[in-house]
């Protein structure tokens, strides 16, 4: 009966030991990376100068600190004269909303990019999807070089403007789709964002039943005047059909910036949205991207995944030490 009894104790003990050890390997797959190193089989490149893949920080929820960047940018930035910064605006360095109007900076976050801007050391450039002008506005900070449009505008600081090229008939149409959009689809909390050379069909306040039909709606008549339809974050863009995107205007913005010489300095980029991967695919192998989301399986080129606009700010901070110690 001991035996019997000893026997069964024994199998209980490796039982509950198995669970334990099984339950360990679930939460430690669980909880991984808030921030992460990403990796995508079909585009991901190795970088250039070390070797990433020892890099894998556990953090949970928003819990980033200035320090978690300490491993992603501590042996990339060293003493460079100068490096550069390339931001997105919306759900980058300003959380998203339910209406572009509404969105706006924190203090702390406008603060650390001045100083970043003002350093001497870091050459800004904020690349946006609103029009140049708006974007502008929004940020508020002189000693940036603003590009809106997805990078078919560009201000510079000195008050020199690039305007990518759009022909006549393009141009002509466009004032058309966008009153044809207004007048069938402007309805029921969706609405049609005029930014002069493209436009951002709204359906975040969309009841989700109808979305599918609008979306498809919109593209058609987008389409029709001879304009591109691309799908973003609640929202259908309508952008002229030529060969342009955020990257080509940071290669642009860059190579105007440091000649033709670019691509040996340094550049950090933080996006969060599709129309972003187009930088990190033009700076990959010679910068560090971030891609902001909280989608531990988002697709991406960026080289590191962070959570959210509070761990750029993380980022912010962390460059402001560097170059205005
Ligand atoms: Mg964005």
């Amino acid at each position: 009966m001991t035996k019997h009894n000893n026997t069964t104790s024994r199998a209980a003990r490796s039982l509950m030991i198995s669970v334990f050890l099984l339950s360990c390997l679930i939460v430690s797959s669980n909880c991984q990376v808030e921030l992460s190193q990403t990796t995508n089989a079909s585009t991901k490149m190795p970088v250039a100068d070390e070797d990433l893949s020892h890099l894998k920080v556990v953090s949970g929820g928003d819990k980033m600190s200035l320090e978690d960047f300490d491993q992603y940018l501590g042996s990339y930035i060293g003493d460079e004269r100068e490096f550069a910064l390339v931001l997105d605006f919306d759900g980058t360095l300003a959380e998203l909303t339910s209406h572009p109007n509404l969105s706006a900076m924190t203090p702390e976050m406008k603060e650390t990019l001045e100083n970043i801007a003002n350093s001497g050391r870091v050459f800004v450039t904020i690349i946006s999807g609103r029009d140049v002008h708006g974007v502008k506005e929004k940020v508020g900070i002189k000693n940036i070089v603003y590009s809106g449009n997805h990078g078919l505008e560009v201000l510079y600081p000195d008050g020199r403007r690039h305007n990518q090229g759009i022909s006549k008939e393009l141009s002509d149409n466009f004032g058309k789709m966008v009153e044809q959009l207004t007048n069938e689809l402007a309805h029921d909390g969706a609405w049609v964002e005029n930014k002069k050379v493209s436009l951002t069909f709204h359906i975040r306040q969309v009841d989700p039943k109808l979305v599918p039909q609008m979306e498809a709606r919109a593209a058609q008549i987008i389409e029709s005047y001879g304009y591109r339809a691309n799908k973003a974050h609640a929202a259908i863009e309508g952008k002229p059909p030529i060969h342009w995107n955020k990257g080509l205007a940071a290669e642009l913005i860059l190579k105007s910036n440091f000649d033709r010489n670019w691509e040996t300095r340094k550049v950090i980029f933080a996006g969060d949205d599709t129309t972003d991967e187009d930088v990190m695919i033009v700076i990959k192998g010679f910068g560090r991207s971030f891609r902001v989301s909280n989608d531990a399986n988002v697709q991406t080129n960026a080289d590191f995944r962070i959570p959210s606009v509070k761990s750029v700010f993380y980022m912010l901070k962390w460059i402001e030490q560097k170059v205005c110690a």
